[in-house]
């Protein structure tokens, strides 16, 4: 057995993935060992675009010299030391950074180290803020069907896409759910009739329980594993009008969008929607790091300052929370986005990933792209006049995947629809290749003369 095949076996004897079935990785198992810009390498030496930014983080490629050379110059002075009862100075310096860079009003920064812990973080501010005010009954949450925060217990109790959730219910807390503005699969095909009556849906909830209601939780603009959904116009302005109606906080996740990723720095500010809080994760450090944040708003942060005695403390943190190389790489990340002008350029090249992606539409079998800025989603359907999906046991847009990886594209659907979010880095002729792999492989997936039972299991 050579090196490849040893380690292929290790990983099969030794390794249980997350959000993985075991059995699907078995039968087609891959290790990357290296990458370089937008390519990553596995152990046999074949290269593959990073089509998802290894799952949404990657901002400027991998093995960026900046931010490579910041971790390094971090590890010569410390790698880790405590946030509990005192900080360190690229936190300092970060907080200080994201707070200028982050939409107006949200004044504090809570680090912790993982999407969902920033949820976490955000739901417990919201919750424990009513009680330091001496509200009690405030004590639910109003969450958006499709919604995903992460995978803590927590986070899955505001989330709501039923196949990954379904199983843990009875651990969960209760919280209202609304219809997110799916215009897609809404009866009306149309983005303002859509638009408008999950306005209602959602007033109509917060008129009858306000009292009851502490925060209203949705990702930010679009919808990530929930299925790449774009909110319509005018959606997320809305809701943040109907949270001060009915004084409720909102709590946007901008843990996939946050950092360049749909064209702004944040996506609430292609609506001029600031957040009551607002978690940040995935694009924080470039990819390279775990560092997430919870930002507050000041009013939130005074509901806690007073003497220990009283208890108003938020009492969460977490071993590595503020971590030194992490929060050092996340610096260098943001000089990146000025030296570098990334947001302009995600822009620019906003409108290619359009263009090609738009083409897709053409093929029998894709009835929808969503796209925001670098934020793509592409759904494959069954019929495209009636909208039908394909049989859920045919994990059509998985098989395309697969293909996608033999052609040297790595990416993971979302139901039925195949993600595209290649590194903010990449050119105008990265993404017309990537996006030409994908076109071949929907059309031999779908289009192709093998029968679903010869792919399937
Ligand atoms: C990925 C994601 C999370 C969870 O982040 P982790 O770092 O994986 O815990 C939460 N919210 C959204 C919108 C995400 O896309």
């Amino acid at each position: 057995m050579d090196y490849h095949e040893e380690l292929i076996e290790k990983s099969k004897k030794y390794l249980w993935l997350p959000f993985t079935q075991m059995k699907d990785y078995d039968k087609d198992p891959l290790i990357i060992e290296s990458g370089e810009g937008i390519k990553v390498r596995d152990t046999e030496g074949k290269e593959y675009y990073d089509g998802f930014s290894s799952v949404w983080l990657n901002v400027h490629g991998h093995r960026k010299k900046e931010l490579d050379d910041a971790i390094k110059k971090q590890l010569d002075k410390i790698s880790h030391s405590t946030l509990l009862g005192m900080s360190n100075v690229p936190a300092t310096e970060l907080a200080e950074k994201l707070v200028h860079i982050a939409p107006k009003g949200l004044d504090r920064v809570f680090y912790s180290d993982s999407g969902a812990e920033a949820v976490e973080i955000a739901l417990k501010m919201a919750f424990h803020y009513w009680k330091n005010k001496g509200v009690k009954e405030k004590n639910k949450f109003v969450t958006m069907t499709n919604g995903y925060h992460g995978d803590t217990v927590g986070a899955v109790s505001v989330g709501a896409v039923e196949i990954y959730h379904k199983v843990y219910q009875p651990l969960l807390f209760d919280s209202f759910k609304v219809p997110y503005p799916n215009v897609y699969h809404h009866s009306s095909r149309d983005p303002e009739i859509c638009r408008d009556e999950c306005l209602d849906m959602l007033e109509n909830i917060l008129a009858e329980h306000h009292q009851n209601i502490c925060a209203v939780t949705a990702e930010s603009m679009m919808q990530g594993a929930g299925g790449m959904n774009l909110m319509p116009e005018g959606y997320l302005s809305g809701v943040e009008r109907l949270c001060k109606k009915y004084n409720v906080f909102l709590i946007l996740d901008e843990v996939a969008t946050g950092f360049g990723r749909t064209g702004e720095m944040f996506a609430c500010e292609h609506e001029g929607v600031t957040p009551d809080i607002l978690t940040a994760a995935k694009g924080i450090t470039g990819g390279y790091l775990p560092i997430a944040v919870t930002l507050a708003s000041e009013e939130i942060y005074q509901a806690f300052y007073d003497d220990y005695v009283k208890l108003k403390t938020l009492f969460h943190g977490h071993s590595y929370t503020g971590n030194q190389l992490g929060c050092a790489v996340a610096l260098a990340n943001l000089d990146l986005f000025e030296k570098e002008y990334i947001i302009d350029s995600v822009r620019q090249k906003s409108k290619i990933i359009k263009e090609e992606l738009y083409g897709l539409l053409e093929l029998k079998h894709v009835g929808d792209v969503r796209q925001l800025g670098f934020m793509a989603g592409v759904e494959l359907v069954a019929d495209k006049e009636t909208r039908e999906n394909f049989p859920f046991e045919e994990r059509t847009a998985y098989h395309v995947t697969l293909k996608m990886r033999e052609l040297g594209l790595l990416s993971r659907p979302v139901g039925d629809t195949l993600v595209f979010m290649p590194p903010l880095s990449s050119t105008e002729a990265d993404i017309r290749a990537m996006v030409a792999i994908m076109k071949s492989a929907i059309q031999s997936v779908t289009e192709g003369n093998k029968t679903y039972a010869d792919k399937t299991n």
